[in-house]
């Protein structure tokens, strides 16, 4: 995965930090930060501190409403223009020996800025080449996880295999459970 693809599921992916009905916050210190974006292929340095954390959990706030949003167009590119306004400002640099290239955030920006920045510009990106339906939540309740709906085939419902399994299981025993006992409807 690389650009913007990478980006956008760097975004999802931070959303899905916060607390939820399956885990706790796995974004509560820095070195969590840090991890979740070598883990994403962020080339070192990678050095992230308080303020990097404050920052970056301010963008998973903004991305949370824009999941959340999804798929309600106008709703979807109001908060994603608002974060564009306040984080990006695209343009092109060449350093380190690497030929030019894009860089999406404010220059001196924060990892969290960097987040919001790029977040927000894969997403738009996304959403213009797919639609807002391609920002989705996974469809197990006791998960609705974060995912993003790329790629042909039939339309993706839930984040993992794991999910998706769950769900057949439990619908599985629901149907068997009023077969069982015909009292119970
Ligand atoms: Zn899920």
């Amino acid at each position: 995965m690389f650009g913007y693809s990478r980006w956008a599921a760097l975004a999802a992916a931070l959303a899905n930090t916060a607390p939820g009905r399956r885990h706790g916050d796995l974004l509560a210190t820095p070195a969590d930060l840090a991890a979740l974006l070598r883990a994403h292929d962020e080339p070192e340095p990678v050095d992230v501190d308080a303020g990097d954390l404050r920052d970056a959990l301010a963008a998973r706030d903004a991305f949370t409403g824009v999941f959340d949003a999804a798929p309600d167009e106008q709703a979807l590119a109001e908060r994603l223009n608002t974060l564009l306004a306040g984080s990006a400002r695209p343009r092109l640099v060449a350093h380190g020996g690497v030929p030019l290239h894009l860089h999406v955030d404010a220059p001196g920006a924060s990892w969290g800025g960097w987040l919001a920045a790029s977040g927000a510009m894969g997403l738009a990106l996304l959403v213009a080449e797919h639609g807002a339906d391609v920002l989705r939540r996974c469809a197990a309740d006791d998960c609705r996880d974060a995912l993003l709906r790329t790629g042909s085939g039939p339309a993706r419902r839930f984040c993992s295999a794991t999910c998706a399994s769950r769900v057949r299981v439990a619908a599985h025993r629901a149907a068997q459970g009023r077969r069982g006992s015909p009292a119970a409807s």
